[in-house]
């Protein structure tokens, strides 16, 4: 998922063109993450697995981003659990297709920071393994995903300002109206992959 008006937001702390375009795999083997690649799945909003392969990939850029969030959640007993990251273009016309809103979708025509390779889905898991509760599921398409949102309790409002601690401090952008994705800045400078 993606938002529009983030796309030309300059980051504060790195004025430096993007690195090489070839996207790198990661695995539960060589990070201290877990992958539940939703599109790859039926366990999504569409109900049918919308990409082919079940791959984590990310551009470099993005990827020291995510080893520094994944040190920062190991101290706080946390870890990351990754929902999605690169996503091809044609997996973003399917969702486009189910849900053609650009507050929680990106039009392909634009294309979204994940086809890019520098966005990524993502929530926390606990020593045991299990979720944290955000309030919502991933992809609710409402209001209630806004990060600033009284309907959601008190933990969850606090669980998500814990993953967003993680990641700002780690150097990523935020969206405000999706508590589980995060980009890194001038996404438009990436070419679409
Ligand atoms: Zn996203």
């Amino acid at each position: 998922m993606s938002q529009t008006n983030l796309e030309t937001r300059p980051n504060p702390n790195q004025d430096s063109a993007p690195s090489n375009n070839s996207l790198i795999e990661i695995t539960e083997s060589t990070h201290n993450i877990i992958l539940d690649l939703r599109y790859a799945t039926e366990n999504n909003i569409i109900g049918r697995p919308i990409v082919n392969e079940y791959r984590c990939l990310l551009h470099p850029d993005a990827l020291a981003l995510l080893e520094r969030s994944i040190e920062l959640a190991k101290h706080q007993g946390l870890r990351l659990k990754i929902l999605d990251a690169y996503r091809p273009g044609y997996a973003q016309e399917s969702l486009w297709a189910y849900c053609s809103n650009p507050n929680y979708i990106t039009p392909p025509e634009k294309g979204s920071p994940h086809t890019r390779g520098i966005a990524v889905d993502l929530t926390l898991v606990d020593a045991s393994g299990k979720e944290l509760d955000m309030g919502t599921e991933f992809d609710d398409l409402s209001q209630n995903s806004h990060h600033v949102n009284a309907s959601v309790s008190q933990q969850a409002a606090a669980n998500r300002y814990t993953l967003l601690g993680i990641m700002v401090s780690a150097g990523w952008d935020y969206y405000p109206m999706e508590w589980w994705h995060y980009q890194v800045f001038n996404a438009q400078k990436y070419p679409l992959i």
